[in-house]
């Protein structure tokens, strides 16, 4: 016989063919299962019965009480027409009001007798009042499956004008409960609930839907959000298992000429010790037989590029290759430039190839990949087409990867018979809950250090109307031979519209710096990329003292000698998008600034955003604070890690402490039992399932 939970929703007492559809579209609720698991977003009490003499304002959301009908009216006309029930329970009186379905509540109440009546109080004219309140006779209070706390679901406008409303899924929660409770499988095994105290899954759902205290449902949300995170730690971890156990790393025993000359000949300054920690990370790694997995975080500036260039050198000593997958054309041009300047004369050779990489360069390249001549490879998504061919890759970094997805990268890994080792890269601090959650089967470095000499940016926030100071604060900058940026936002890449901002602020800023005098350049993604890579080059040389942008500069740039990033529409940009452009400045001995730009009306969002970015320079901090204000939901979207989770309750950003929880717990059920291939694991067995997902599914490509 199949589970219970796996039965068509359409047969549950108010559903039906129609509604079941609705369900299904809407809210991608399909089985009993569905429903169960859908789970309500908050609770209103109606654990009390208000008197009418205590209800002394409207400040009360809601309100239970319990009245008896003393007398009905009609009143108003027109669409104003509505009909009035005063009632009482000894204390003072009330109004019920309708607008709509009055004849059918004309009907039902029946003077002189007692209801609960449920709704929202106002005051009219100092007499209390309550629209369309919910209503029933006390035997029916009485005698109806439900909660003194009562749950709030999520709906949409097209199941509420079905009547599926978040009251009536309340409804059909009280339908379902009776007809599974019996029938419910236990998720986890009995040991494991005993030793972590946790909540049968019984007890949780009873208690997730219908809580009969506080306390209970805390734990009940604790259990099934440790179902749902511990799902997640298991695939995560025993694909990491499986990856330590394979025994098919690269070897990158030798530090030999490249990395030698480079280190003691080239390298214009000496690393910072984070820098030299993640070094030797990364040698380790090279060393153990196993593929490295390995995530580099590391604040903008902060030198991550120099890290990979030193890993790249150790894989082509060992008689590897190596390739460095990044964003954009204008930072692969940059990369590809500094890189090539770096190992001049070290007999490294490095090679670009982008989507304009022209024909015949690429028939070049091509060739010089696949004869091993080619050491490095620099470049955009041009990297990971089939046409890619290499004689022997061993190392691949990924600059900001959160601008890749992961199907991307799988197949970058898939260039070789073995998977390479992988270096992935990131400015984007993610928080440690993500990280562990996202990355689970990566190791962590962290850069926690700035190179030396690095003044913090000091960041202000003007309105629009403050404009002129502004520009008298460039001018002065220009002044003392400073350069300066002013970004506009880019909100969809494919819409013109965006760029009339950029356009007409160029205009504006050429107006107040006028050439000869001043030189302004413009760059934006839409461009040709060589008209790009003039105007980049002119600021780079100095020549021009402006660049205004869109976000394209984002990563990447590096022009020491600029000094100021001005912001436009600040309040547009997240924060984790603020704190990268202000990373453009700041890079050199100069004190920096960045100065946001924004209009007069603030939403409440954007005042704690912009203030944040004033307040702190800590790349952590604003990305705990971007997660708590956007919620993890869009930082996946960020990450473009997919939508790999469906999470229904837990929340990357709030529960660390159940994830932690979940995670020790897979670590141990792990240790003894790798394959969960154990009978008594078989539920563990199909809570991984129900949760690997796609991003794991690109993981195991690898072998
Ligand atoms: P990230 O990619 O982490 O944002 P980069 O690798 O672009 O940072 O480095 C930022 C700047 O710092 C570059 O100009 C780089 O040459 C310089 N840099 C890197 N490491 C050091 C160091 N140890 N000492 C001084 N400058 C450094
Ligand atoms: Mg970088």
């Amino acid at each position: 016989m199949g589970y219970i939970l796996d039965n068509d929703i359409k047969f549950l007492t108010g559903v039906g063919e129609k509604r079941a559809q609705l369900l299904a579209g809407e809210l991608g609720i399909r089985t009993l299962g569905d429903l169960l698991y859908h789970f309500p977003f908050r609770y209103i009490d109606r654990s009390r019965i208000w008197r009418i003499g205590e209800i002394a304002d409207d400040s009360m959301t809601y309100v239970q009480m319990k009245v008896r009908v003393t007398g009905f009216r009609h009143a108003g006309a027109g669409a104003k027409k509505r009909f009035v029930a005063v009632v009482t329970d000894g204390s003072g009186t009330a109004e019920l009001v309708w607008f709509k379905g009055i004849s059918w509540v004309e009907k039902r109440l029946e003077q002189g007798r007692e209801y609960i009546v449920f709704g929202r109080p106002a005051y009219f004219n100092g007499v209390l009042n309550v629209v369309h309140p919910e209503m029933e006779s006390v035997l029916e209070y009485k005698n109806r499956f439900h909660s003194s706390v009562q749950g709030v679901y999520a709906t949409t406008e097209k199941l509420a004008n079905a009547q599926l409303g978040s009251k009536a899924i309340y409804g059909l929660m009280c339908n379902l409960w009776p007809k599974v409770e019996g029938l419910l499988r236990e998720t986890l095994p009995e040991e494991l609930i005993r030793e972590r105290g946790l909540m049968p899954l019984r007890d949780a759902l009873y208690n997730i839907h219908f809580p009969t205290s506080q306390q209970a449902l805390r734990e009940a949300e604790f259990r099934l959000k440790f179902d749902e995170l511990l799902g997640i730690q298991l695939n995560i971890l025993s694909e990491r298992h499986s990856r330590t156990t394979r025994n098919d790393g690269f070897l990158f025993p030798s530090v030999g000429r490249f990395f030698n000359t480079f280190y003691h000949e080239k390298l214009p300054f000496p690393l910072t010790g984070a820098q030299k920690r993640v070094v030797r990370e990364i040698r380790q790694d090279t060393v153990s037989g196993h593929q490295m997995n390995r995530l580099l975080q590391g604040d903008v500036g902060s030198g991550k590029t120099l890290v990979a260039l030193l890993a790249m050198l150790l894989a082509c000593d060992n008689g590897f290759q190596a390739c460095m997958m990044v964003p954009t054309e204008i930072l692969a041009g940059q990369h590809f430039a500094s890189v090539s300047r770096m190992v001049e004369g070290t007999g490294v050779r490095v090679a670009l190839l982008t989507g304009s990489t022209k024909k015949k360069e690429r028939t070049a390249i091509a060739e010089g990949l696949l004869s091993g001549e080619i050491h490095i490879l620099i470049g955009t998504h041009a990297l990971i087409e089939d046409s890619v061919r290499f004689r022997n890759l061993g190392f691949v970094v990924i600059d900001e990867q959160h601008r890749f997805g992961v199907v991307q990268r799988a197949r970058l890994w898939a260039k070789n018979e073995h998977p390479p080792h992988v270096l992935v890269m990131t400015a984007t601090p993610i928080p440690r809950t993500l990280a562990m959650t996202l990355y689970g089967d990566l190791d962590v470095s962290v850069i926690d250090e700035l190179p030396p000499g690095r003044k913090p940016v000091r960041t202000v926030h003007y309105r629009d109307a403050h404009r002129l100071r502004v520009f008298g604060f460039i001018r002065d900058e220009i002044e003392k031979g400073r350069q300066v940026y002013v970004v506009y936002p880019l909100i969809k890449e494919s819409e013109k519209a965006d760029y009339k901002d950029l356009e007409d602020g160029y205009a504006g800023i050429v107006q107040a710096f006028p050439p000869p005098r001043y030189v302004t350049v413009v760059v934006h993604g839409k461009m040709k990329p060589a008209d790009k890579e003039y105007g980049m080059d002119l600021f780079k040389k100095g020549t021009a003292q402006i660049m205004v942008a869109t976000s394209v500069i984002e990563v990447g740039v590096d022009v020491p000698n600029a000094t100021v990033m001005v912001i436009e529409s600040a309040e547009r940009f997240g924060l984790s998008q603020l704190h990268q452009l202000r990373g453009r400045v700041g890079r050199g001995g100069a004190q920096s600034y960045c100065i946001l730009m924004s209009g007069d009306k603030l939403s409440a969002d954007s005042r704690k955003r912009l203030g944040a970015m004033v307040a702190t320079s800590d790349g952590f901090e604003l990305a705990e604070m971007d997660l708590r204000l956007r919620g993890p939901g869009d930082m996946k979207g960020t990450l473009q890690s997919g939508s790999a989770f469906d999470l229904k309750i837990a929340n990357l950003s709030k529960d660390a402490q159940v994830l932690s929880a979940a995670r020790s717990a897979a670590e141990r059920i792990l240790e003894r039992d790798p394959g969960l291939a154990e009978p008594r694991n078989r539920p563990l067995r199909e809570l991984a399932d129900k949760y690997a997902s796609s991003k794991e599914t690109d993981f195991s490509m690898i072998s």
